[in-house]
């Protein structure tokens, strides 16, 4: 059902005769003013992702709020923040503590693992099998603590997500997420995926093994989260981001992993759009003092990744990437994003930042 106001909108936009199924294609909108386009799914990477342009796949969204939000601009919205980003850290000492037995050595293991299945895209066999495999990887890593429990979340596609729970005594939700599947067009063409995102995904998972076996008993819950579907519009985070919403959870703060390990400059970038300002200017503080660098700043276009369902959704939410845009990676979405091309030291500061973020965090 539509509130008048809303049909009145969508009506103005031609967005209601965008909305009629269109059996076997996909609808997915490239800006707020876009009413959306019914496309195949090779059409998303022709139209689209070849040539670098962001999308959302809405076909699935069933909340009205959540396709209203798609449609305005962020700088128009009311934020639902719960919380007040402190502007100094306040639990360095204990956050160093865990940043020291933080380590490369499983992150550049896991990372060739997950780029040596074929693909991951979110429709391959192989993807799923990725999916099975990080599942029970995850699982392993976090048994050291019985507290933890990991979970797959399953979508209409064959490629669940990937949820570890740390209980703290609320239940305000931290979380940091990285989707783990990969593509180079289609679900049968190679895609090592190896900076995009096994890179962030090892990041989140090194972040969980180390919070694990140090026992760390945190304020607020942490969620580690791992997405299917990213690269076909933002699929995985978009399902699990509106079953927050529905649920009422209170998500104080999101960090978004895509992308970790190329970085000529050799410093983080706050990326500003989509997200929430004052999380961002607490993310400067965290990165600065956990990575010693000051970050750079700049933006990345609508739906460029799954910071953006989490702000859609309400929830503030952060994406620090490996570099400027026009810094990164040239071998993403190409048979060449293998794990030769990492530059370590980059995945290695963004392990430093989510740690320092998700211990600070905790305590908001
Ligand atoms: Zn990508």
């Amino acid at each position: 059902m539509l509130f008048p106001t809303v049909i009145a909108a969508l009506a103005a936009s031609g967005q209601l005769a965008a909305a009629a199924p269109q059996p076997g294609l996909r609808l997915v909108k490239t800006s707020e003013e876009d009413p959306g386009q019914w496309v195949t799914e090779e059409q998303k990477w022709e139209l689209f992702k070849s040539k670098g342009i962001g999308f959302i796949d809405v076909t699935d969204i069933k909340s009205e709020k959540f396709l209203q939000r798609l449609s305005t601009k962020p700088s128009a919205r009311v934020s639902g923040r719960l919380v007040d980003f402190p502007t100094e850290l306040s639990h360095i000492e204990e956050a160093n503590g865990f940043i020291a037995s933080a380590s490369l050595e499983g992150p550049q293991s896991w990372l060739s693992s997950l780029a040596e299945y074929h693909t991951r895209h979110y429709q391959s066999e192989s993807g799923q099998e990725a999916a099975q495999w990080f599942f029970e990887l995850v699982t392993e890593i976090a048994s050291v603590n019985p507290a933890i429990t990991v979970e797959q979340f399953e979508h209409s596609f064959n490629q669940p997500s990937i949820i570890a729970r740390l209980p703290g005594a609320s239940e305000q939700l931290v979380i940091a997420g990285a989707h783990y599947d990969s593509t180079t067009g289609s679900a049968t063409s190679r895609s090592p995926g190896a900076d995009d995102n096994a890179s962030g995904s090892v990041t989140v998972l090194e972040s969980l093994r180390v919070l694990a076996e140090a026992g760390f008993s945190p304020q607020s819950t942490i969620e580690f989260h791992w997405y299917g579907g990213e690269e076909a519009g933002l699929l995985g985070s978009a399902d699990i981001f509106a079953e927050y919403s529905a649920q009422g959870k209170n998500v104080t703060s999101y960090l978004n992993q895509d992308m970790a390990g190329y970085s000529p400059s050799g410093t983080p970038t706050i990326i500003e759009d989509y997200s929430d300002p004052d999380l961002n200017e607490f993310m400067n503080l965290v990165i600065t003092e956990y990575t010693g660098q000051a970050p750079n700043r700049d933006s990345c276009g609508y739906g460029c990744s799954d910071h953006a369902s989490a702000t859609a959704n309400d929830f503030p939410a952060a994406f620090i990437f490996e570099d400027l845009t026009d810094q990164t990676s040239p071998y993403i979405h190409t048979p060449n994003d293998t794990p030769d091309t990492i530059m370590w030291e980059a995945v290695e500061r963004h392990i430093q930042l989510t740690i320092g973020y998700l211990v600070e965090a905790s305590y908001i």
